[in-house]
């Protein structure tokens, strides 16, 4: 990888539960920065050729189970490779601050991390309120609100190398605010949870149909629209739908890789 890329490999696409060889929503970002952790990240990583132990992030949209299921894994892979490793500093997790402590804290319960001390390796937690900014060696990143039962990011990042742009929505009902957070970025990733139709008006679901996630990626002018956290079998119909009103919309297949250029070119490969 140059330094002016930033890739983004898609570890699953699939809404709230998963199906054989399609893992729920999560991505990874240079091979680095982990978005979610799906139900199986970790295996996943290994399966796309990714190193978990290369992680240096990982950043939650919002703590509903089908974003953190893995994270136990996660945690105990990281801790049981340590001893290959023993100059790796701890995972960062960037999250809402409303969920992601506990859910760190849940997992080390689960780990059993009072019984079995070698397991006992803290990530730092870095929450975030909506609205907040947080900034790194690589990325600068902004952070907007969502529509969901649960406090959720929507998160913008920047790579100061290559000023390369791209945002994901996390899970969220339409919300016309996120078009603004996100305008004028190249790469927009938008939960479609359902499918090819909108949710009812009135509807508190707290989620989007693809048209609904089009029309945020046309109102904020992006290049490239990636449906996720959508059901595979309605996966071709959301994807008809939401070219009805942004054509360049795409459902990655699991393992595919979008990349961006510093010219702000995207290619989904
Ligand atoms: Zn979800
Ligand atoms: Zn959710």
């Amino acid at each position: 990888m140059t330094n002016s890329q930033t890739k983004v490999t898609f570890l699953g696409t699939a809404s709230a539960v998963p199906t054989a060889g399609h893992d729920t929503a999560s991505f990874i970002i240079n091979g680095k920065y982990l978005v979610d952790t799906g139900w199986n990240a970790a295996i996943r990583m290994l399966e796309h050729g990714f190193n978990p132990m290369n992680l240096e992030y990982l950043f939650f949209t919002h703590c509903h189970h089908d974003h953190y299921l893995g994270l136990p894994h996660l945690l105990f892979y990281l801790r049981m490779r340590q001893r290959d490793r023993p100059d790796r500093p701890p995972l960062k997790v960037v999250g809402p601050a409303e969920d992601t402590e506990k859910v760190i804290s849940l997992a080390h319960r689960f780990l059993q991390t009072d019984r079995f001390p070698q397991l006992e390796r803290a990530p730092d937690i870095i929450p975030l309120t909506p609205g907040e900014s947080y900034e790194e060696e690589a990325f600068h990143i902004d952070t907007s609100g969502t529509i969901h039962p649960v406090q959720g990011l929507c998160y913008k990042f920047t790579d100061k190398r290559s000023g390369a742009v791209f945002a994901f929505t996390g899970d969220t009902a339409y919300h016309a605010p996120i078009a603004e957070h996100v305008k004028g970025v190249p790469f927009l990733i938008h939960e479609a949870s359902f499918g090819p139709d909108n949710p009812a008006p009135g509807s508190s679901s707290g989620h989007s149909g693809a048209p609904q996630a089009a029309t945020i990626a046309q109102a904020a002018g992006v290049d490239l629209l990636a449906l996720i956290h959508c059901s595979e079998q309605q996966s071709q119909a959301a994807l008809v739908a939401a070219r009805r009103i942004f054509p360049n919309t795409i459902f990655p297949a699991d393992g595919q890789t979008v990349t961006l250029m510093a010219d702000g070119v995207v290619s989904a490969q």
